[in-house]
């Protein structure tokens, strides 16, 4: 398979994945920049995401123009293209209706890391995109890009959450971990008040989570969870 091909599958198989544990509805997209291009390759707006394949994933350029493929990109395409624009970094975003995230954006309470895998959440709480149009003009995705800042996710109020990443598993195990911190965030508050990782606590804990080989075990995890369920065939 050449380079492009594995980042189509990768692609392709986070979608499904993401669907699977359903963090991912009809509507979500997820992207990843071709590195070295300002191509990106994206789920077409029409398909299912739970069925995707890998060559049914068109390429656009950083303007949202079609480079390769007959279907249209989402029309929230800008969350992507601005993103990318903005983070040279970044080399995949993800954008979700999570269930569990997203009320926290409804409810105006910030969403802290309370769970160690949460602890690469900004300490002061996920920044919020105050607006629940959709995303279909630039200067909507250029909103959402300086919400974003240099965080690793952001919510939309009342609408989903967008988060980022190095790469294609980056990307896929921080929205896992988004909406796993939201979970237990909430019934946390059912409980009582919902304790908060300290900021060194936090950063210790990030440390030793956050790398390569924690994230590769969590994206095996997960396909062979996704194998095992049919969600893969
Ligand atoms: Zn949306």
């Amino acid at each position: 398979m050449s380079d492009l091909e594995t980042l189509k599958s990768d692609l392709a198989t986070a979608i499904r994945l993401l669907a699977a544990e359903g963090i991912m509805d009809a509507n979500g997209h997820m992207s990843a920049r071709v590195p070295g291009t300002n191509h990106v390759l994206i789920n077409p707006r029409a398909l299912g995401r739970s069925s995707l394949r890998a060559e049914e994933i068109v390429t656009i350029d950083l303007d949202g123009k079609l480079v390769a493929g007959k279907l249209e990109p989402p029309s929230e395409y800008h969350i992507h293209t601005r993103i990318y624009a903005a983070r040279p970094e970044v080399f995949s975003v993800a954008h979700l209706h999570p269930q569990y995230a997203t009320v926290f954006s409804i409810a105006d309470k910030p969403l802290v890391p309370v769970f160690i895998l949460g602890s690469i959440l900004p300490r002061e709480g996920v920044p919020v995109f105050d607006d629940s149009d959709l995303i279909r003009s630039r200067e909507r995705g250029d909103g959402v890009a300086q919400a974003l800042a240099a965080a690793r996710a952001v919510l939309l109020r009342a609408h989903g959450a967008v988060t980022v990443g190095e790469d294609v598993e980056s990307c896929f195990v921080a929205s896992i971990w988004l909406e796993e911190n939201a979970k237990k965030q909430l019934w946390a508050t059912m409980l009582g008040t919902p304790h908060a990782l300290a900021v060194e606590e936090a950063e210790r804990v990030r440390k030793s989570l956050w790398s390569p080989e924690v994230r590769r075990k969590t994206w095996d995890y997960y396909v062979a969870k996704g194998r095992a369920s049919g969600a893969l065939s």
